[in-house]
């Protein structure tokens, strides 16, 4: 009774409740009397890494295990209103992973991490950073073979999405590369699921945006470690010959060849010198700076950076490194001088963000929001997304990183929640990675938010093949269109098996919480 007397005196809505302390003090009553093992705090008003959106949770609690997890969503269960969102490390931009006045579980207690060697897999805990799961798997000489850029990222966060890097168009994305999970769902049941033990399970939680369980175990594949990696830059002055040396290399295996780049990525920068957008984003090596002279004449506003990395031994000879790479790039048609490259060790490859990080920390726009977009675009119509967008409107660059690459079809699971263009066997990823300082000294975070709508209304416009990848809709009609018919069904037939109260990460804006 109590416990319903909280959540019918939740207002729909923003405004705050008069009453806000009395529900609090009775909602930890509910909370005490199911006596976790874990911790649980009033919430308080959080952000996200997006910082443009702010809620306040009733409360967060810190799960010991998942039965404290699947106590809470029983309780949610027995409630009118209340929600549930598992937070991981709140690197969402849009409020992905907050509940406003319902209950956050902060994953980042469960954080356990359980090396094997033989078979080679880790059981990680779904608050596991991937940054710790790295430290600890080089302890033993194995690394997953599947990665994000950044690694201050949760297992859960990124099992909910896809989680892409440079190595997915070799192993796809970490989706592809965990055999097994433990879930609790929106009904509270604690479930072991893999591709062949509940299977609908396995596959709706994976890109599943956090709708149809809550992920608190994930057994992650993994290979030996590399020492090294050489990690290499070359630039492009058109996109068609970008695209088509990026291509030729992800297909390599495809096409029968046996030596291949461990990673590709690529960017677009400003055919110009500012420092953040333009050439000086380019080196490697601070010895080695970029000469624009050796740019072609017939060079546009933009340039293009294919970037590739080889792993290697520590006692493999420099010379036979030096070999594979010339072969690899023999065959590529970028600007000749225009090439960079570091030598470096396998964890500061993989950690290689984590020093742009500590730059942005050091001057306030880590900390600014980041009304980012992801993108999916179909390689039919990458072109035209070049032509008209990175050309055109985004000529001038966003104030970081613009990525775009390639990625196969046929390493990802179609089975899985994750929502792609539909048709090309392969497909491009775009991220507009913007880092402005805070508005006065950079642009009003509405500009680049209107800056992102036109981008999307330009690709509508003219019909490109795209999906937005960490999508953010505000209508269940907009969520409907990004599913498409098939995909929309077979996800809200997930939803009802395994969530039917809506429970789950209502931050997502898919689904309303039902009576
Ligand atoms: P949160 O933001 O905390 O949560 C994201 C969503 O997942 C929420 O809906 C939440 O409720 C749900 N969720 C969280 N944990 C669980 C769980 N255990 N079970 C079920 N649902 C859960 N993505 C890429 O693919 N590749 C990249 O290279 C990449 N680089 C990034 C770099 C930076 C600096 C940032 C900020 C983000 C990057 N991302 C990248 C995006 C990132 O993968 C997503 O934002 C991801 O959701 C963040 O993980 P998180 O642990 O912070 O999750």
């Amino acid at each position: 009774a109590c416990l319903e007397r909280v959540s019918n005196s939740i207002p729909e809505g923003p405004e705050p409740n008069n009453n806000e302390d009395d529900d609090v003090l009775i909602l930890r009553k509910g909370l005490e009397d199911l006596q976790l093992q874990g911790s649980m705090e009033a919430g308080f008003t959080g952000k996200d890494f997006g910082g443009m959106h702010s809620t306040k949770p009733l409360a967060v609690i810190r799960p010991s295990g998942n039965e404290d997890i699947s106590k809470v969503i029983k309780l949610a269960l027995r409630t009118p209103n209340l929600t549930v969102a598992a937070r991981g490390n709140g690197h969402s931009i849009n409020g992905q992973a907050m509940a406003h006045r319902g209950l956050v579980i902060d994953m980042k207690s469960m954080d356990r991490i359980e090396v094997h060697q033989t078979p080679s897999y880790a059981d990680v805990g779904g608050g596991a950073l991937w940054a710790d799961v790295l430290k600890r798997c080089v302890s033993f000489g194995l690394a997953p073979r599947s990665w994000t850029d950044y690694l201050d990222l949760t297992i859960g966060g990124t099992l909910s999405n896809a989680g892409v890097s440079g190595q997915a168009f070799r192993f796809g994305p970490q989706t592809s590369n965990v055999t097994e999970l433990d879930v609790v769902t929106g009904k509270g049941d604690i479930v072991t699921c893999s591709k062949t033990k509940n299977s609908q399970l396995f596959f709706s939680v994976l890109g599943g945006l956090g709708q149809f369980g809550i992920i608190t175990r994930a057994r992650v594949l993994l290979q030996p470690a590399p020492d090294m990696v050489r990690w290499i830059r070359v630039v492009y002055s058109e996109f068609s010959e970008f695209s088509r040396d990026a291509e030729s290399l992800i297909t390599r295996d495809e096409r029968g060849e046996c030596e291949s780049f461990d990673y590709l990525e690529g960017f677009v920068f400003a055919n110009s010198n500012d420092p953040v957008n333009g050439w000086p984003s380019v080196p490697l090596d601070p010895n080695h700076p970029f000469d624009p002279t050796r740019i072609p004449c017939s060079a546009g506003p933009v340039l293009y950076c294919l970037e590739v990395a080889l792993h290697y031994r520590r006692n493999d000879s420099p010379s036979a490194v030096d070999m594979v790479v010339d072969r690899l790039l023999g065959q590529l048609g970028y600007c000749k001088n225009l090439r960079f490259q570091v030598d470096m060790s396998y964890v500061d490859f993989l950690l290689r963000v984590n020093v742009a990080e500590q730059h942005a920390k050091a001057n306030g726009i880590w900390d600014s929001p980041h009304p980012w977009l992801n993108i999916f675009v179909s390689k039919n119509d990458i072109p035209t997304f070049d032509r008209l967008i990175f050309q055109n409107i985004l000529n001038h660059g966003v104030g970081g990183p613009m990525l775009v690459y390639p990625l196969l079809r046929s390493k990802w699971d179609n089975r899985t929640s994750v929502v792609l263009p539909e048709g090309d066997d392969i497909f491009y990823l775009v991220a507009l990675l913007r880092f402005s300082p805070a508005y006065p000294k950079g642009p009003p975070v509405e500009d680049l938010v209107a800056q992102n709508r036109e981008i999307i209304r330009c690709c509508h416009k003219n019909g490109l093949n795209f999906k937005l990848y960490l999508p953010h809709y505000n209508s269940e009609v907009e969520w409907e269109q990004h599913f498409g018919n098939n995909q929309w069904t077979r996800f809200v037939e997930r939803k009802s098996c395994f969530d039917p109260m809506a429970i789950l990460a209502p931050g997502q804006k898919i689904f309303t919480r039902k009576q």
